[in-house]
C-alpha cells in the first residue's frame, strides 16, 4: 500500500475549518484507493507567534521537509496587523515558501458548469473558461532589496535574474503543453526594466518549445482582458505580484474565491493550498468554502503523488456536489438545492468521492 507522508498546516482564520474538510475527504479517497496518508501537523502563521513568538517556527520548516508534501489552509488576521513586519503571519509565509524552495504557484481557473450563473460576469463569456496562471513566487518585488520604510518614504524593489525568469518560464511552457500549447507572459515591459529582461528571457525559452505559441501582454490590458474575453487565455506566465493580483481577479471568474485551489511547487517537497486568504470575517462561523481546499487535496495527489484516479475521484465528487445543487454560503444565491455548512459541503464531497468511479 502507498503511504504518503503530509504535513498538515492549518493557520489562522477559516485556516483549521476548510484543512478539517480536506482531510476528510483525503480520509475517504484513501479508503477507497488503497492508498494511505499520515498526518503531521504543524504550526505557521499567528498560532505560531501566539504559541512560539515566531510566526514559522524551525519545527515547521523540518516537519515540512520530513514529508511528501504540505497541505496549507490560510494565514493573517488582524489580530497581528501591528507586529513589526517579521513577526507577522504573511512574513512568515513568506519565508516559508523561500525555504521550500517553491519557486512556481499553479493557479487553475475554470468555471464550473453548475455555477455557470454565479459569476458577475455573462455566462457566453465564462462558460468553458480553462485556464492556468503560472506565477513566479519567490522572488520579484516581495522579496526584492532595497526595501524599507522612514518617517515620510516606503520602497521595495522588483528584481528577477536570468536563472529566476528561465526556471518559472520552463515550468509555464511545461504546462502548457499538457494543455492548448499556449503562453501568454504578462509584464509591464513598457516601463519597466525587470519586465524588458523578462520578455528577453521568456522569449529564449520558448525556443524549446516550438510547439508553444508564446504571446506577451502588458499587465494593465491583461487585467482588462481576463474579464472582456478570458476564454482567449491557456497559461499565464506571471511574476509574483502580477500573479498575485491576476490570479484574484481569475477567480471570480469562477465564482467565488473560495473555489479555486492552487500548488506551489519546484523543489522536492510542493506546498498545496487555497488561493484565498485566512478570511476573518468569516472564520468559526462555520461557512467558509472548503472546495478550495478540497481541491488542493487533489492537486496534491496529482502532482505530488502521481495518484491520478484518485485525484480524479475527488474532482468528480466535487462536481457531482455542484451539479446536485450543494452550495456554501458564498455560492448559495446560484441554483442552490441545499444550503450547507462548511462541514455538511465536506461531508457530501466525502461521501461522493468514495462512490465516484474513474
Ligand atoms: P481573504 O481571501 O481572506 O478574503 C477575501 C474575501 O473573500 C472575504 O470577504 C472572505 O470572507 C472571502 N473568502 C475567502 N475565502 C473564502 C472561502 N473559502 N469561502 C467563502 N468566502 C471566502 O483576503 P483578505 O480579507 O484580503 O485577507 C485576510 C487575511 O488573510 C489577511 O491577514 C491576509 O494577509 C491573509 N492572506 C493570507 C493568504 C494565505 O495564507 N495564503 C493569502 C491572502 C491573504
Amino acid at each position: 500500500m502507498a503511504t504518503y507522508k503530509i504535513a498538515l498546516i492549518k493557520g489562522d482564520g477559516i485556516g483549521p475549518e476548510i484543512i478539517d474538510e480536506a482531510v476528510k475527504v483525503l480520509d475517504a479517497v484513501a479508503a477507497c484507493s488503497g492508498i494511505e496518508f499520515n498526518y503531521t501537523e504543524a504550526l505557521m502563521g499567528g498560532i505560531a507567534y501566539d504559541v512560539h513568538g515566531d510566526p514559522l517556527p524551525q519545527e515547521t520548516i523540518t516537519t515540512a521537509m520530513n514529508s511528501d508534501a504540505v497541505l496549507f489552509g490560510a494565514i493573517g488576521g488582524e489580530k497581528w496587523d501591528n507586529l513589526p513586519r517579521e513577526k507577522r503571519p504573511e512574513s512568515g509565509l513568506l519565508r516559508f515558501r523561500k525555504e521550500l524552495g517553491v519557486f512556481a504557484n499553479l493557479r487553475p481557473a475554470m468555471v464550473f458548469d453548475e455555477l455557470i450563473n454565479a459569476s458577475s460576469l455573462k455566462p457566453e463569456i465564462i462558460k468553458g473558461v480553462d485556464l492556468m496562471v503560472v506565477r513566479e513566487l519567490i522572488g520579484g518585488i516581495y522579496f526584492g532589496e532595497p526595501k524599507g520604510r522612514d518617517e515620510n518614504k516606503g520602497w521595495n524593489t522588483m528584481v528577477y535574474t536570468r536563472s529566476e525568469i528561465t526556471r518559472i518560464a520552463h515550468v509555464a511552457f511545461k504546462s502548457a503543453m499538457e494543455r492548448d500549447k499556449r503562453v501568454c507572459s504578462i509584464d509591464k515591459a513598457n516601463v519597466l526594466d525587470v519586465s524588458q529582461l523578462w520578455r528577453e528571457e521568456v522569449e529564449e525559452v520558448a525556443k524549446e518549445y516550438p510547439e508553444v505559441q508564446l504571446t506577451h501582454m502588458y499587465v494593465d490590458n491583461a487585467a482588462m482582458q481576463l474579464i472582456r474575453d478570458p476564454k482567449q487565455f491557456d497559461v499565464m506566465l506571471t511574476g509574483n505580484i502580477f500573479g498575485d493580483i491576476l490570479s484574484d481577479e481569475a477567480s471570480m471568474l469562477s465564482g467565488s474565491i473560495g473555489l479555486l485551489p492552487s500548488a506551489s511547487v519546484g523543489n522536492k517537497v510542493g506546498v498545496y493550498e487555497p488561493i484565498h486568504g485566512s478570511a476573518p470575517d468569516i472564520a468559526g462561523q462555520g461557512i467558509a468554502n472548503p472546495i478550495a481546499t478540497i481541491s488542493s487535496a487533489s492537486m496534491m495527489l496529482r502532482y505530488a503523488f502521481n495518484e491520478i484516479e484518485a485525484a480524479d475521484k475527488i474532482d468528480c465528487a466535487i462536481a457531482q456536489a455542484l451539479k446536485e445543487g450543494y452550495r456554501t454560503k458564498d455560492i448559495s444565491m446560484f441554483d442552490a438545492k441545499e444550503v450547507c455548512s462548511t462541514s455538511e459541503m465536506g461531508s457530501i464531497i466525502a461521501n461522493y468521492t468514495a462512490k465516484c468511479k474513474h
